[in-house]
């Protein structure tokens, strides 16, 4: 576990872990290894980005997870470096990375102008913060285990682009605990796939924009005192049928009416109410990061309002599909709910090898090279 303000090693994206630094192949020299990173920058270097809040259009070409598969261990694929400016280096964190992961992608390039990144069909612009660009993804818990490619474009001020590297990220498996849940009672109607699917679709919106700005720094904070009774990515059967869906979340048991607190800055994206979840509330924390929180008995903030860390945001209950008083806590990154325990300083579980914090590497300053 690293705590607030330690140094965070960070994986540098070398591909082979050699020497990332190592001058990159000019375009000349080093044609892009297939068609699809050839489109992907050429298309880049007409673009003209309008700063990191610009949104690049996901039909700038991809490299595809598919086309990963015939990569070798170097995939440095084609880069454009300015003389006049240092070159952009690039940290992925962590990596290799498993299944439930949230990646960071950092990258550091004073005097760069704009930063994307590609993964998995979509391209995206990265946040500039100070003289780095940060962007996050998140790897499902149930995501194809093998090599996914990572693209990342840097421009310059006078739309000049820095760097075009291709990349690919190993990610291996978790063997999630499996559990057979009984419900009954009205509560069994809640298991319908329809219920299930009206609660996603009420809620999606509020937590898959990518909002271009940080909203917090540092790591997370439980949002309850309550022990944690529940992780995430469990692999979940109803009344003994087969496994239909996995825990997005962790969570954490209580009494009804204890305090829910803001894991983290950001600003309340959603609070309504779904009859799969009950009464529930979503904090955009931006860059595409948000929290969740379910089952709630009484709701304290509505959407717009800018919540801080520990702030009192809701009371814990059982509405929806809850056998007992508990809060659901989930961790959103770019659409896809993630494990949570990584983004929180105190773990209450044995955290088996979380010795890197995407949240907390965002601020780090003294990053150790590989
Ligand atoms: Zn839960």
């Amino acid at each position: 576990m690293v705590s607030a303000g330690a140094g965070v090693l960070l994986v540098a994206c070398g591909d082979n872990g050699l020497d990332p630094f190592a001058p990159l192949p000019t375009a000349s020299d080093a044609p892009p290894p297939q068609s699809s990173s050839s489109q992907q920058s050429s298309q880049s270097s007409q673009s003209s980005p309008s700063g990191p809040q610009a949104e690049v259009s996901a039909q700038q070409g991809e490299p595809s997870a598919e086309s990963s598969d015939e990569s070798s261990d170097d995939r440095s694929a084609q880069a454009e470096v300015s003389t006049e400016l240092p070159e952009p280096l690039v940290y992925i964190i962590p990596r290799p990375a498993r299944q439930g992961d949230s990646v960071l992608l950092l990258v550091e390039a004073p005097g760069a102008q704009a930063a994307s990144m590609s993964w998995q069909g979509q391209a995206f612009s990265l946040l500039k913060h100070d003289d780095r660009f940060v962007g996050f993804v998140g790897i499902d818990a149930n995501e194809q285990i093998g090599p996914h490619a990572l693209g990342v474009a840097v421009w310059g001020p006078s739309g000049e682009q820095l760097l075009w590297q291709e990349t690919v990220i190993e990610i291996s498996a978790v063997e999630w605990t499996v559990d057979d849940i009984q419900i009954d009672g009205p509560n069994a109607a809640l298991l319908e796939p329809a219920i299930r699917a009206e609660d996603y679709a009420a809620r999606e919106p509020f937590q898959s924009t990518l909002t271009p700005q940080l909203h917090w720094l540092g790591v997370f904070d439980p949002p309850s005192s309550g022990e944690i009774t529940a992780l995430y990515g469990e692999q979940r059967s109803f009344n003994g049928g087969p496994i239909s869906e996995y825990h997005t979340g962790i969570d954490f048991g209580g009494l009804t009416g204890s305090s829910v607190t803001a894991a983290n800055a950001g600003i309340v994206s959603w609070a309504g109410q779904t009859r799969r979840r009950g009464n529930g509330l979503i904090i955009d924390h931006g860059a595409g990061v948000y929290s969740g929180y379910y089952h709630l008995s009484e709701l304290l903030q509505t959407p717009g309002v800018v919540v801080q860390q520990r702030d009192l945001i809701a009371r814990m209950g059982a509405t929806g599909l809850a056998t007992g008083p508990h809060l659901h806590w989930e961790v959103v990154v770019r659409g896809v709910t993630v494990n949570p325990l990584p983004w929180l300083r105190l773990l209450e579980f044995p955290d088996p090898d979380r010795e890197l914090n995407p949240a907390n590497a965002i601020a780090a300053t003294n990053l150790v090279r590989g």
